[in-house]
């Protein structure tokens, strides 16, 4: 966006102090519309050509392209460098109906792909710019959900959301998750907190038959980290009989990798991650479980630094985001060949090693070749032998790739 056009957008609008459907409209330049037709849910501030009418920083806009057809209505803030974001192709309210509506369509989804079923109560029921309501998520725990917003927008019609989700799913807790620095960037005030419902800490869920509790109060994410539940399945098929396995789960929070192992028959499961709360949750979990899990509180790297070489035969890092930014792109590329290095050493011969990134700015293509930089550095031969991304609860339009970050892959370590 030229300097001029993004004044013109700020000083258009102050910031809405209840949610309101407004008159404005947002006019795109010419020859930018073309992603928005094809499902992508964002619009740019260098793709806006001008506001017509009135609208205020958490209203409701038309959003039309340089000849005036019209292409949907979203949430509008020219503070963000996202001054538009879709929720609707029609010309709908976006009212209590409309959350309603959309939760039951997320919910329909979930339940095509089985979810929740009697072995998997934790699951994402709604997975923002992928369930047509960028800026929201909804995690659902056995009997409670985690409702976090990321847009003023969301934010101002935060009740209305607590009633869809009520009415969709009558939870007996519902969390409120704060959004850190995006309630800072937006414009709006969060805090962790039970909105309705009980008041508690722990919720009890199941993952693939697996007990855990989850925290949304005080735990990282919303309280688990969903995204990776295929690839915890997966890694315990892959643990194999377990028979005289040694494994280590590097990064391990809730510590649902090693618990897949233990669940398999590994002789040795070693955890490490550098919260002590997610320490005393994987303790926890192993006892609820009925699992030997040695929990370790330490830093991954320092820990792999003076593991014994070739002494595990599955290894896992799932480390967080290293590349929070573009710029940051070189240092995290650095980081990750240093990590996937240093577990490649602690690989035994013929061990699996499941590395994962979860950096958006890092691509597919980019993490086969810090993998593949990796091996160079440790003197190991690499070989893919499996890919994992998010499960079908993370569902993403095909254009929308600013959502594709998780990138799981399986390497057989020679
Ligand atoms: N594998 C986990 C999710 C990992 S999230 C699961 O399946 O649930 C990333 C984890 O890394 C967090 O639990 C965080 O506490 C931990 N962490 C962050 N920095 C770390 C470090 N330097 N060393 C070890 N753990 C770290």
């Amino acid at each position: 966006m030229s300097r001029k056009r993004a004044t013109n957008l700020v000083s258009s609008s102050g910031i809405s102090a209840q949610a309101r459907d407004s008159s404005g409209r947002v006019v795109l330049c010419r020859g930018k519309a073309r992603p928005l037709w094809f499902g992508h849910p964002w619009v740019y501030a260098n793709a806006v050509d001008r506001l017509d009418g009135e609208a205020a920083a958490g209203d409701i806009v038309s959003l039309v392209d340089h000849d005036g057809h019209f292409i949907g209505r979203g949430i509008f803030n020219p503070r963000s460098q996202i001054p538009v974001r879709l929720l609707t192709r029609k010309d709908e309210a976006i009212d209590a109906a409309f959350f309603i509506a959309r939760l039951r369509d997320a919910q329909t989804l979930r339940t095509r792909l089985k979810l929740p079923n009697p072995d998997t109560t934790a699951y994402r029921l709604v997975n923002s710019e992928g369930d047509g309501l960028p800026g929201l998520v909804v995690d659902v725990f056995g009997d409670a959900a985690a409702v976090q917003v990321t847009t003023l927008g969301l934010a101002l019609r935060r009740e209305a959301i607590f009633d869809a989700v009520e009415a969709t799913l009558s939870p007996r807790t519902i969390y409120e998750v704060a959004a850190g620095r995006y309630a800072d960037l937006e414009g709006f005030v969060a805090q962790n907190r039970v909105v309705r419902g009980e008041a508690r800490n722990l919720v009890p869920c199941l993952e693939d038959g697996l007990h855990f509790e989850a925290e949304p109060l005080v735990g990282q994410k919303t309280g688990m980290f969903l995204d990776q539940r295929p690839n915890r399945i997966r890694a315990g098929q892959l643990a194999g009989s377990g028979k005289g396995l040694r494994m280590l789960d590097c990064y391990a929070y809730a510590g649902g990798f090693g618990l897949q192992a233990a669940r398999a028959g590994a002789s040795e499961v070693t955890a490490v991650d550098s919260s002590p709360r997610a320490v005393a949750r994987i303790e926890a979990h192993a006892a609820a479980n009925g699992a030997t899990v040695r929990a370790v509180e330490a830093d991954a790297f320092r820990f792999l630094e003076t593991a014994t070489p070739m002494s595990y035969d599955l290894v896992v890092v799932d480390p967080p985001k290293f590349a929070r930014a573009r710029k940051d792109l070189e240092a995290a590329t650095k980081g990750y060949e240093r990590l996937n290095a240093l577990a490649l050493t602690a690989c035994a011969s013929g061990a699996l090693l499941v590395t994962c990134s979860c950096s958006q700015n890092v691509s597919a293509q980019d993490f086969e070749r810090i993998v593949a930089a990796a091996g160079k550095q440790a003197h190991r031969e690499v070989r893919i032998v499996e890919t994992g991304g998010p499960g079908g609860d993370h569902p993403l339009p095909p254009a929308f790739s600013e959502g594709q970050y998780l990138k799981v892959l399986f390497v057989y370590v020679g």
